[in-house]
């Protein structure tokens, strides 16, 4: 009888349970299963080559299952197509080409001497909110928890490389919708933050989504220890759903519920994002409107100037403007702070993510 050879699969898609099991049933030990975990978090290329310190069995298991031309396995290593620095030097723009041939877009940012990626979690995306240059392209696929992975494993090296620094803080904020993508991105990000991984702290990965209600709801039910942010950019249903057609799916008043319910059941904050669009969400009228919507809230209002994209008109609102926003906000009693902007002059900024034709 012949076996229908399975597609390959990557070692990066593993949780630790998985790998251990499928190590043991392969007749190897849980000790094997530690050293091949650290060799595939340690080092983005680690694995490209045998490393020197495998022995035995797991030598032979590699050279197997990794190493030959009937290989079931592989590594998400993704391939620099470009790397584009910005003119003040702390951000750095990769696009990525996956293993299908797809591009994906990570950013590196430094700021003040610690570091932030922004990683991408969808190819695309489907939402469509018009002012987005990742919305603005459609979607073409979700991204396995391997691929999330890699790009985490890619800046490592480029931070170890050259800053002789480690990677502190993680946001969700590349191209996709997280919460769209949620199975893949809860086991990435849970290797991520595994002590015998990448070890990042729980406490300074954001997930930021544009409010898929159940998926909101999900993360307060599992106690989703990662924080959350919120892109609201209107306060009414009228002005988001201009912004933002997946707003029609659900109502504002569903959104803030659930937001509410996420803040009593796990105690954490949101942090609300808010694009400022020059006539369009920023008037002192619309101010009001969202101390409203908010009251009570546990909640930290971030500001984002808008960042230009070829498909939307718009333009950030005036300094003016935004800080009289700023100002009726806080005097409600919100914290507010300004986005500081990273990366525009190389299309790195925020909504200003995309791919490029491979
Ligand atoms: N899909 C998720 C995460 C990726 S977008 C989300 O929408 O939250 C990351 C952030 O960039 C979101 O807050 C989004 O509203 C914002 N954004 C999108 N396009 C932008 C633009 N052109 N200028 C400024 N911010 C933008
Ligand atoms: Fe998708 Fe976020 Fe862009 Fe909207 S803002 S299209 S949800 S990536």
């Amino acid at each position: 009888m012949f076996s229908t050879p399975s597609k390959p699969r990557s070692l990066h898609d593993f949780s630790f349970a998985e790998l251990e099991t499928q190590l043991v049933s392969d007749g190897l030990s849980a000790t094997h299963a530690h050293t091949l975990w650290r060799s595939l978090h340690g080092h983005a290329d680690a694995l490209q080559t045998m490393p020197a310190n495998f022995l035995g069995p797991l030598r032979r298991w590699m050279e197997k299952h990794l190493y030959s031309a009937q290989a079931e396995y592989f590594l998400d290593v993704p391939e620099i197509v470009t790397e584009t620095r910005s003119s003040d030097g702390m951000t750095r723009k990769y696009l990525l080409r996956l293993r299908d041939g797809n591009t994906i877009e990570t950013v590196l940012m430094g700021y003040e001497g610690r570091f932030t990626v922004c990683v991408s979690t969808q190819v695309g995306c489907a939402m469509g909110c018009v002012f987005c240059a990742t919305g603005q392209m459609g979607f073409t696929r979700h991204l396995r928890s391997g691929e999330i992975l890699g790009q985490v494993l890619h800046v490592q090296r480029v931070l170890r490389q050259d800053f002789d620094k480690s990677l502190r803080n993680i946001v969700l904020m590349g191209m996709g919708e997280p919460l769209h993508n949620y199975d893949a991105v809860m086991k990435a990000l849970t290797v991520i933050a595994d002590v015998r991984g990448p070890s990042l702290s729980w406490q300074r990965i954001t997930i930021s989504t544009v409010g898929l209600v159940p998926a909101i709801r999900r993360m307060a039910d599992e106690g989703c220890p990662y924080s959350l942010a919120l892109s609201l950019h209107g306060a009414t249903d009228e002005q988001r759903r201009a912004l933002i057609p997946v707003g029609r799916k659900w109502p504002m008043d569903e959104l803030i519920e659930a937001c509410r319910y996420y803040n009593r059941k796990l105690g954490k904050c949101i942090f609300i994002e808010w694009t400022l669009i020059a006539g369009t969400n920023d008037s002192p009228e619309i101010a009001h409107q969202l101390a409203k919507l908010l009251e009570g809230m546990d909640v930290h209002i971030n500001l984002i100037p808008l960042n230009p994209t070829a498909g939307y008109a718009g333009s950030a609102s005036a300094h003016t403007a935004g800080l009289e926003f700023q100002r009726i906000l806080r005097a409600a009693g919100y914290p507010v702070t300004f986005r500081q902007r990273r990366g525009i002059d190389v299309a790195a900024g925020c909504g200003q993510l995309k791919a490029q034709a491979s």
